[in-house]
């Protein structure tokens, strides 16, 4: 006949965790009359009383003869069990041996999730950018090529409105010619790591900008909203001063980590969302007034060596301002905003004294840098606006965005 003793003594060692030693300690189990606490009876004298429903054995024993406890209460202490029949005694009477440690205090993980929120937030809004700036200056300029390369894509891809195909790309020969026309006569190539690549892409959009690693790209909208072929030399000298400060490879660095990390925190949501955001980020791109002022300067520095006046410049910016000033509230926002008037008034000053060494461009090669989407917007003559530029009366006109109007969407709302 197997009876249950009424009370188990043994003894045991005991961490109390505040000293490095183990103490001996005597160790009391009294199934009949308490079988709801475990004593332990200390050398000084004193004693602990452990509950049995908060004994936990600890989830990696290394001493397997025994058995490592440890209490809910009592986070610190470890008691190392040698005795068999005891461990087996409280093995069935200690229900949550195996179980977890509760929760001690939700106050305590509440706090924790919002320390891990506020440090991803960190990353996003201190870290990535400060890594940006640093991962610019550092980037080969094939790492920047690559960047601009693949973000050119995803941008063609994005853009285009149908879904179906990417955007379509113009380059008629006579087109391409007279833009590579402008580039010579720009003579950019000693500021450059890379040599520059210039894409004309098929979208209304009034708008230019640089991508890293050299690449800039003009919508048709942009070439067709200039009055002569100097103010998409200004343009494009602007563009060209971006790339040069390295401005766009900063800002895709910047919108690639926070999505990287976005991604991380939500997963991959929605897949094509990513490529918008971060295509959106760079068509938009809204850089600094610091560094809009420093592309400026750029511009007004290589059209004077080119001999074409940086006044260009300006005037292209008012002429956007004069259409699109008090039409939609965004552009009308950054229309108003007196950074603009500044820029006008510095490549007007820039131009004085400049000389002009020629037109950049033929009234020929105008007339096919305005065609070089080809035959589906095919504009006669070489003069102003044109019926594209404005093409109802309801303020749905050609868009602006970019470095000339802030805050646009990426695809125009008609
Ligand atoms: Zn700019």
């Amino acid at each position: 006949m197997n009876t249950i003793p009424e009370q188990y003594d043994t003894f045991a060692d005991f961490a109390d965790g505040k000293s490095a030693r183990l103490a001996r300690v005597g160790v009391r189990l009294e199934p009949a009359v308490a079988p709801d606490r475990l004593h332990i009876g200390l050398p000084d004298g004193q004693a602990v009383v452990w509950p049995i429903e908060d004994i936990r054995q600890l989830p990696d024993q290394a001493d397997r003869a025994g058995l490592v406890l440890s209490a809910d209460d009592d986070q610190v202490s470890r008691l190392f069990l040698h005795d068999e029949a005891v461990i087996k005694a409280l093995r069935g009477l200690a229900q949550n041996l195996h179980q977890r440690k509760p929760v001690q205090n939700k106050f305590r993980l509440f706090k924790w999730a919002i320390a891990a929120v506020a440090s991803v937030a960190l990353i996003v809004m201190v870290l990535v950018p400060v890594m940006a700036d640093q991962l610019a200056r550092i980037l080969p300029p094939e790492g920047e090529k690559a960047l601009g390369d693949t973000t050119y894509e995803n941008i063609r891809t994005a853009l285009n409105e149908t879904g179906i195909a990417p955007l379509k790309v113009c380059e008629t020969p006579a087109g391409l010619a007279a833009m590579r026309k402008i580039l010579t006569r720009l003579n950019p190539d000693d500021d450059l790591p890379y040599k520059i690549q210039v894409d004309i892409l098929d979208h209304e959009m009034v708008n230019a900008f640089a991508l890293p690693g050299g690449r800039i790209v003009f919508f048709r909208g942009l070439i067709e909203a200039a009055e002569n072929p100097e103010e998409v030399a200004a343009v494009f000298a602007h563009e060209i001063g971006h790339v040069v400060n390295r401005d766009p490879t900063r800002d895709a660095l910047r919108a690639a980590g926070s999505i990287g990390v976005l991604g991380l925190l939500f997963g991959d949501f929605a897949g094509g969302t990513l490529i918008l955001f971060l295509a959106n980020s760079l068509v938009n791109a809204t850089y600094s007034q610091k560094a809009e002022a420093g592309a400026d300067v750029y511009a007004h520095g290589l059209m004077s060596n080119a001999g074409l006046s940086p006044a260009a410049l300006g005037t292209m910016f008012e002429r956007l301002r004069a259409k699109h000033g008090d039409a939609e509230g965004l552009v009308a926002h950054f229309a108003a905003h007196p950074a603009l008037s500044d820029r006008i008034e510095a490549s007007i000053s820039a131009a004085e004294g400049f000389e002009s060494t020629g037109p950049v461009l033929t009234p020929e090669e105008w007339r096919d840098l305005r065609n070089i989407c080809g035959t589906s917007h095919i504009i006669e003559g070489t003069g102003a606006p044109t019926p594209n530029t404005v093409r109802d009366g309801n303020g749905n006109g050609t868009k602006t965005g970019g470095q000339f109007g802030s805050g646009n969407k990426l695809l125009p709302a008609d």
